[in-house]
């Protein structure tokens, strides 16, 4: 059976997963048939489609409200990268003929979005970038500022920024304050490439810090949590998933508890806690039989 939104979500899936063909409804992808791509779809299946050109859009994503992306495009740095869900969504959306998306996943500034968020009355967390990497080496510092002058424009909204380069982010706050209402965040998906990372973020001054803990790819053992106010934790969705085990979430929820830091378990992901592989909402989101749904205070 399906519902209400799979529905209204598979009139969109069928150009998104056969661009250019002209599919019936009948032949249309279903959940039965393709769980884990229905699934990822769903993700942001809002993203392209909320008006003319999208500059901002509702989110499934757990922890925020809206997403708003004044970039698209990025290039991969590490290991969380591989099935990097934006990098498919982009290359759908190209195809599809979606605004923002002419370049694909070719990093683009998209300077008529810098403005959403001042049209909207309603406090709400954005997360900046879904869809890109703010921090990356080819987004000019001064666009960067014009995305801070909306930020300190809109003190009511609150703002996550998630970068898996800390380095240049350190760099442009170097002789910049961050604005109270901006969250500054880094990737930590394992031990090689994410937790350095953490150092890095220390060492720039924020209101709030977090780690996006996902996805978890190994045990990434001891954590430095000085200074850090929240951690996000969550397994990977996707055709090609890589699993997470209990354990190394139990580790990072169990240090979070002793340091006294808000512990955000986002997700299974596609394989659940007993590693059987299903569609990522049946493999729900709880550790251990509860949600950890904290936020920063
Ligand atoms: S940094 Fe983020 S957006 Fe860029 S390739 Fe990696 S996962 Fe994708």
């Amino acid at each position: 059976m399906l519902s209400v939104l799979d529905v209204k979500a598979q009139r969109w899936f069928v150009p998104i997963l056969s661009p250019g063909r002209a599919l019936p409804l009948q032949r249309s992808i279903s959940p039965t048939v393709y769980p884990e791509l229905v699934d990822f779809l769903r993700l942001d299946f809002k993203e392209p489609f909320g008006n003319k050109d999208a500059m901002a859009s509702a989110s499934k994503i757990e922890w925020t409200d809206q997403t708003w992306n004044p970039v698209t495009g990025c290039t991969k740095i590490s290991p969380g990268c591989k099935y990097c869900y934006a990098e498919i969504l982009a290359g759908r959306l190209q195809r599809m003929g979606a605004p923002g998306y002419e370049n694909g996943f070719g990093l683009t500034l998209l300077p008529q979005r810098l403005d959403a968020p001042l049209k909207r009355r309603k406090p709400t967390v954005w997360f900046v970038n879904s869809m890109s990497d703010l921090f990356h080496e080819k987004v000019p510092f001064e666009f960067t500022d014009a995305i801070f002058e909306t930020i300190k424009a809109t003190p009511h909204h609150r703002y996550q920024l998630l970068t898996k380069r800390p380095e240049r982010m350190e760099g442009y706050f170097k002789d910049r304050v961050a604005p109270p209402n901006a969250w500054l965040g880094t990737s930590v998906e394992n031990r090689k490439h994410g937790v350095p990372r953490i150092a890095v973020l220390q060492r720039i001054a924020s209101h709030v810090r977090f780690l996006s803990v996902e996805p978890l790819l190994e045990d990434i053992g001891f954590l430095d949590l000085t200074g850090i106010s929240w951690v996000i934790v969550g397994g990977e969705s996707g055709p090609r998933a890589r699993p997470m085990k209990a354990e190394w979430a139990r580790s990072v929820r169990d240090q979070c508890a002793r340091a006294g830091v808000a512990f955000f378990f986002k997700q299974w992901g596609t394989y659940g806690d007993d590693g059987i592989r299903r569609i990522k909402r049946a493999n729900g989101r709880k550790l251990d039989g509860c949600t950890y749904d904290h936020m920063p205070a």
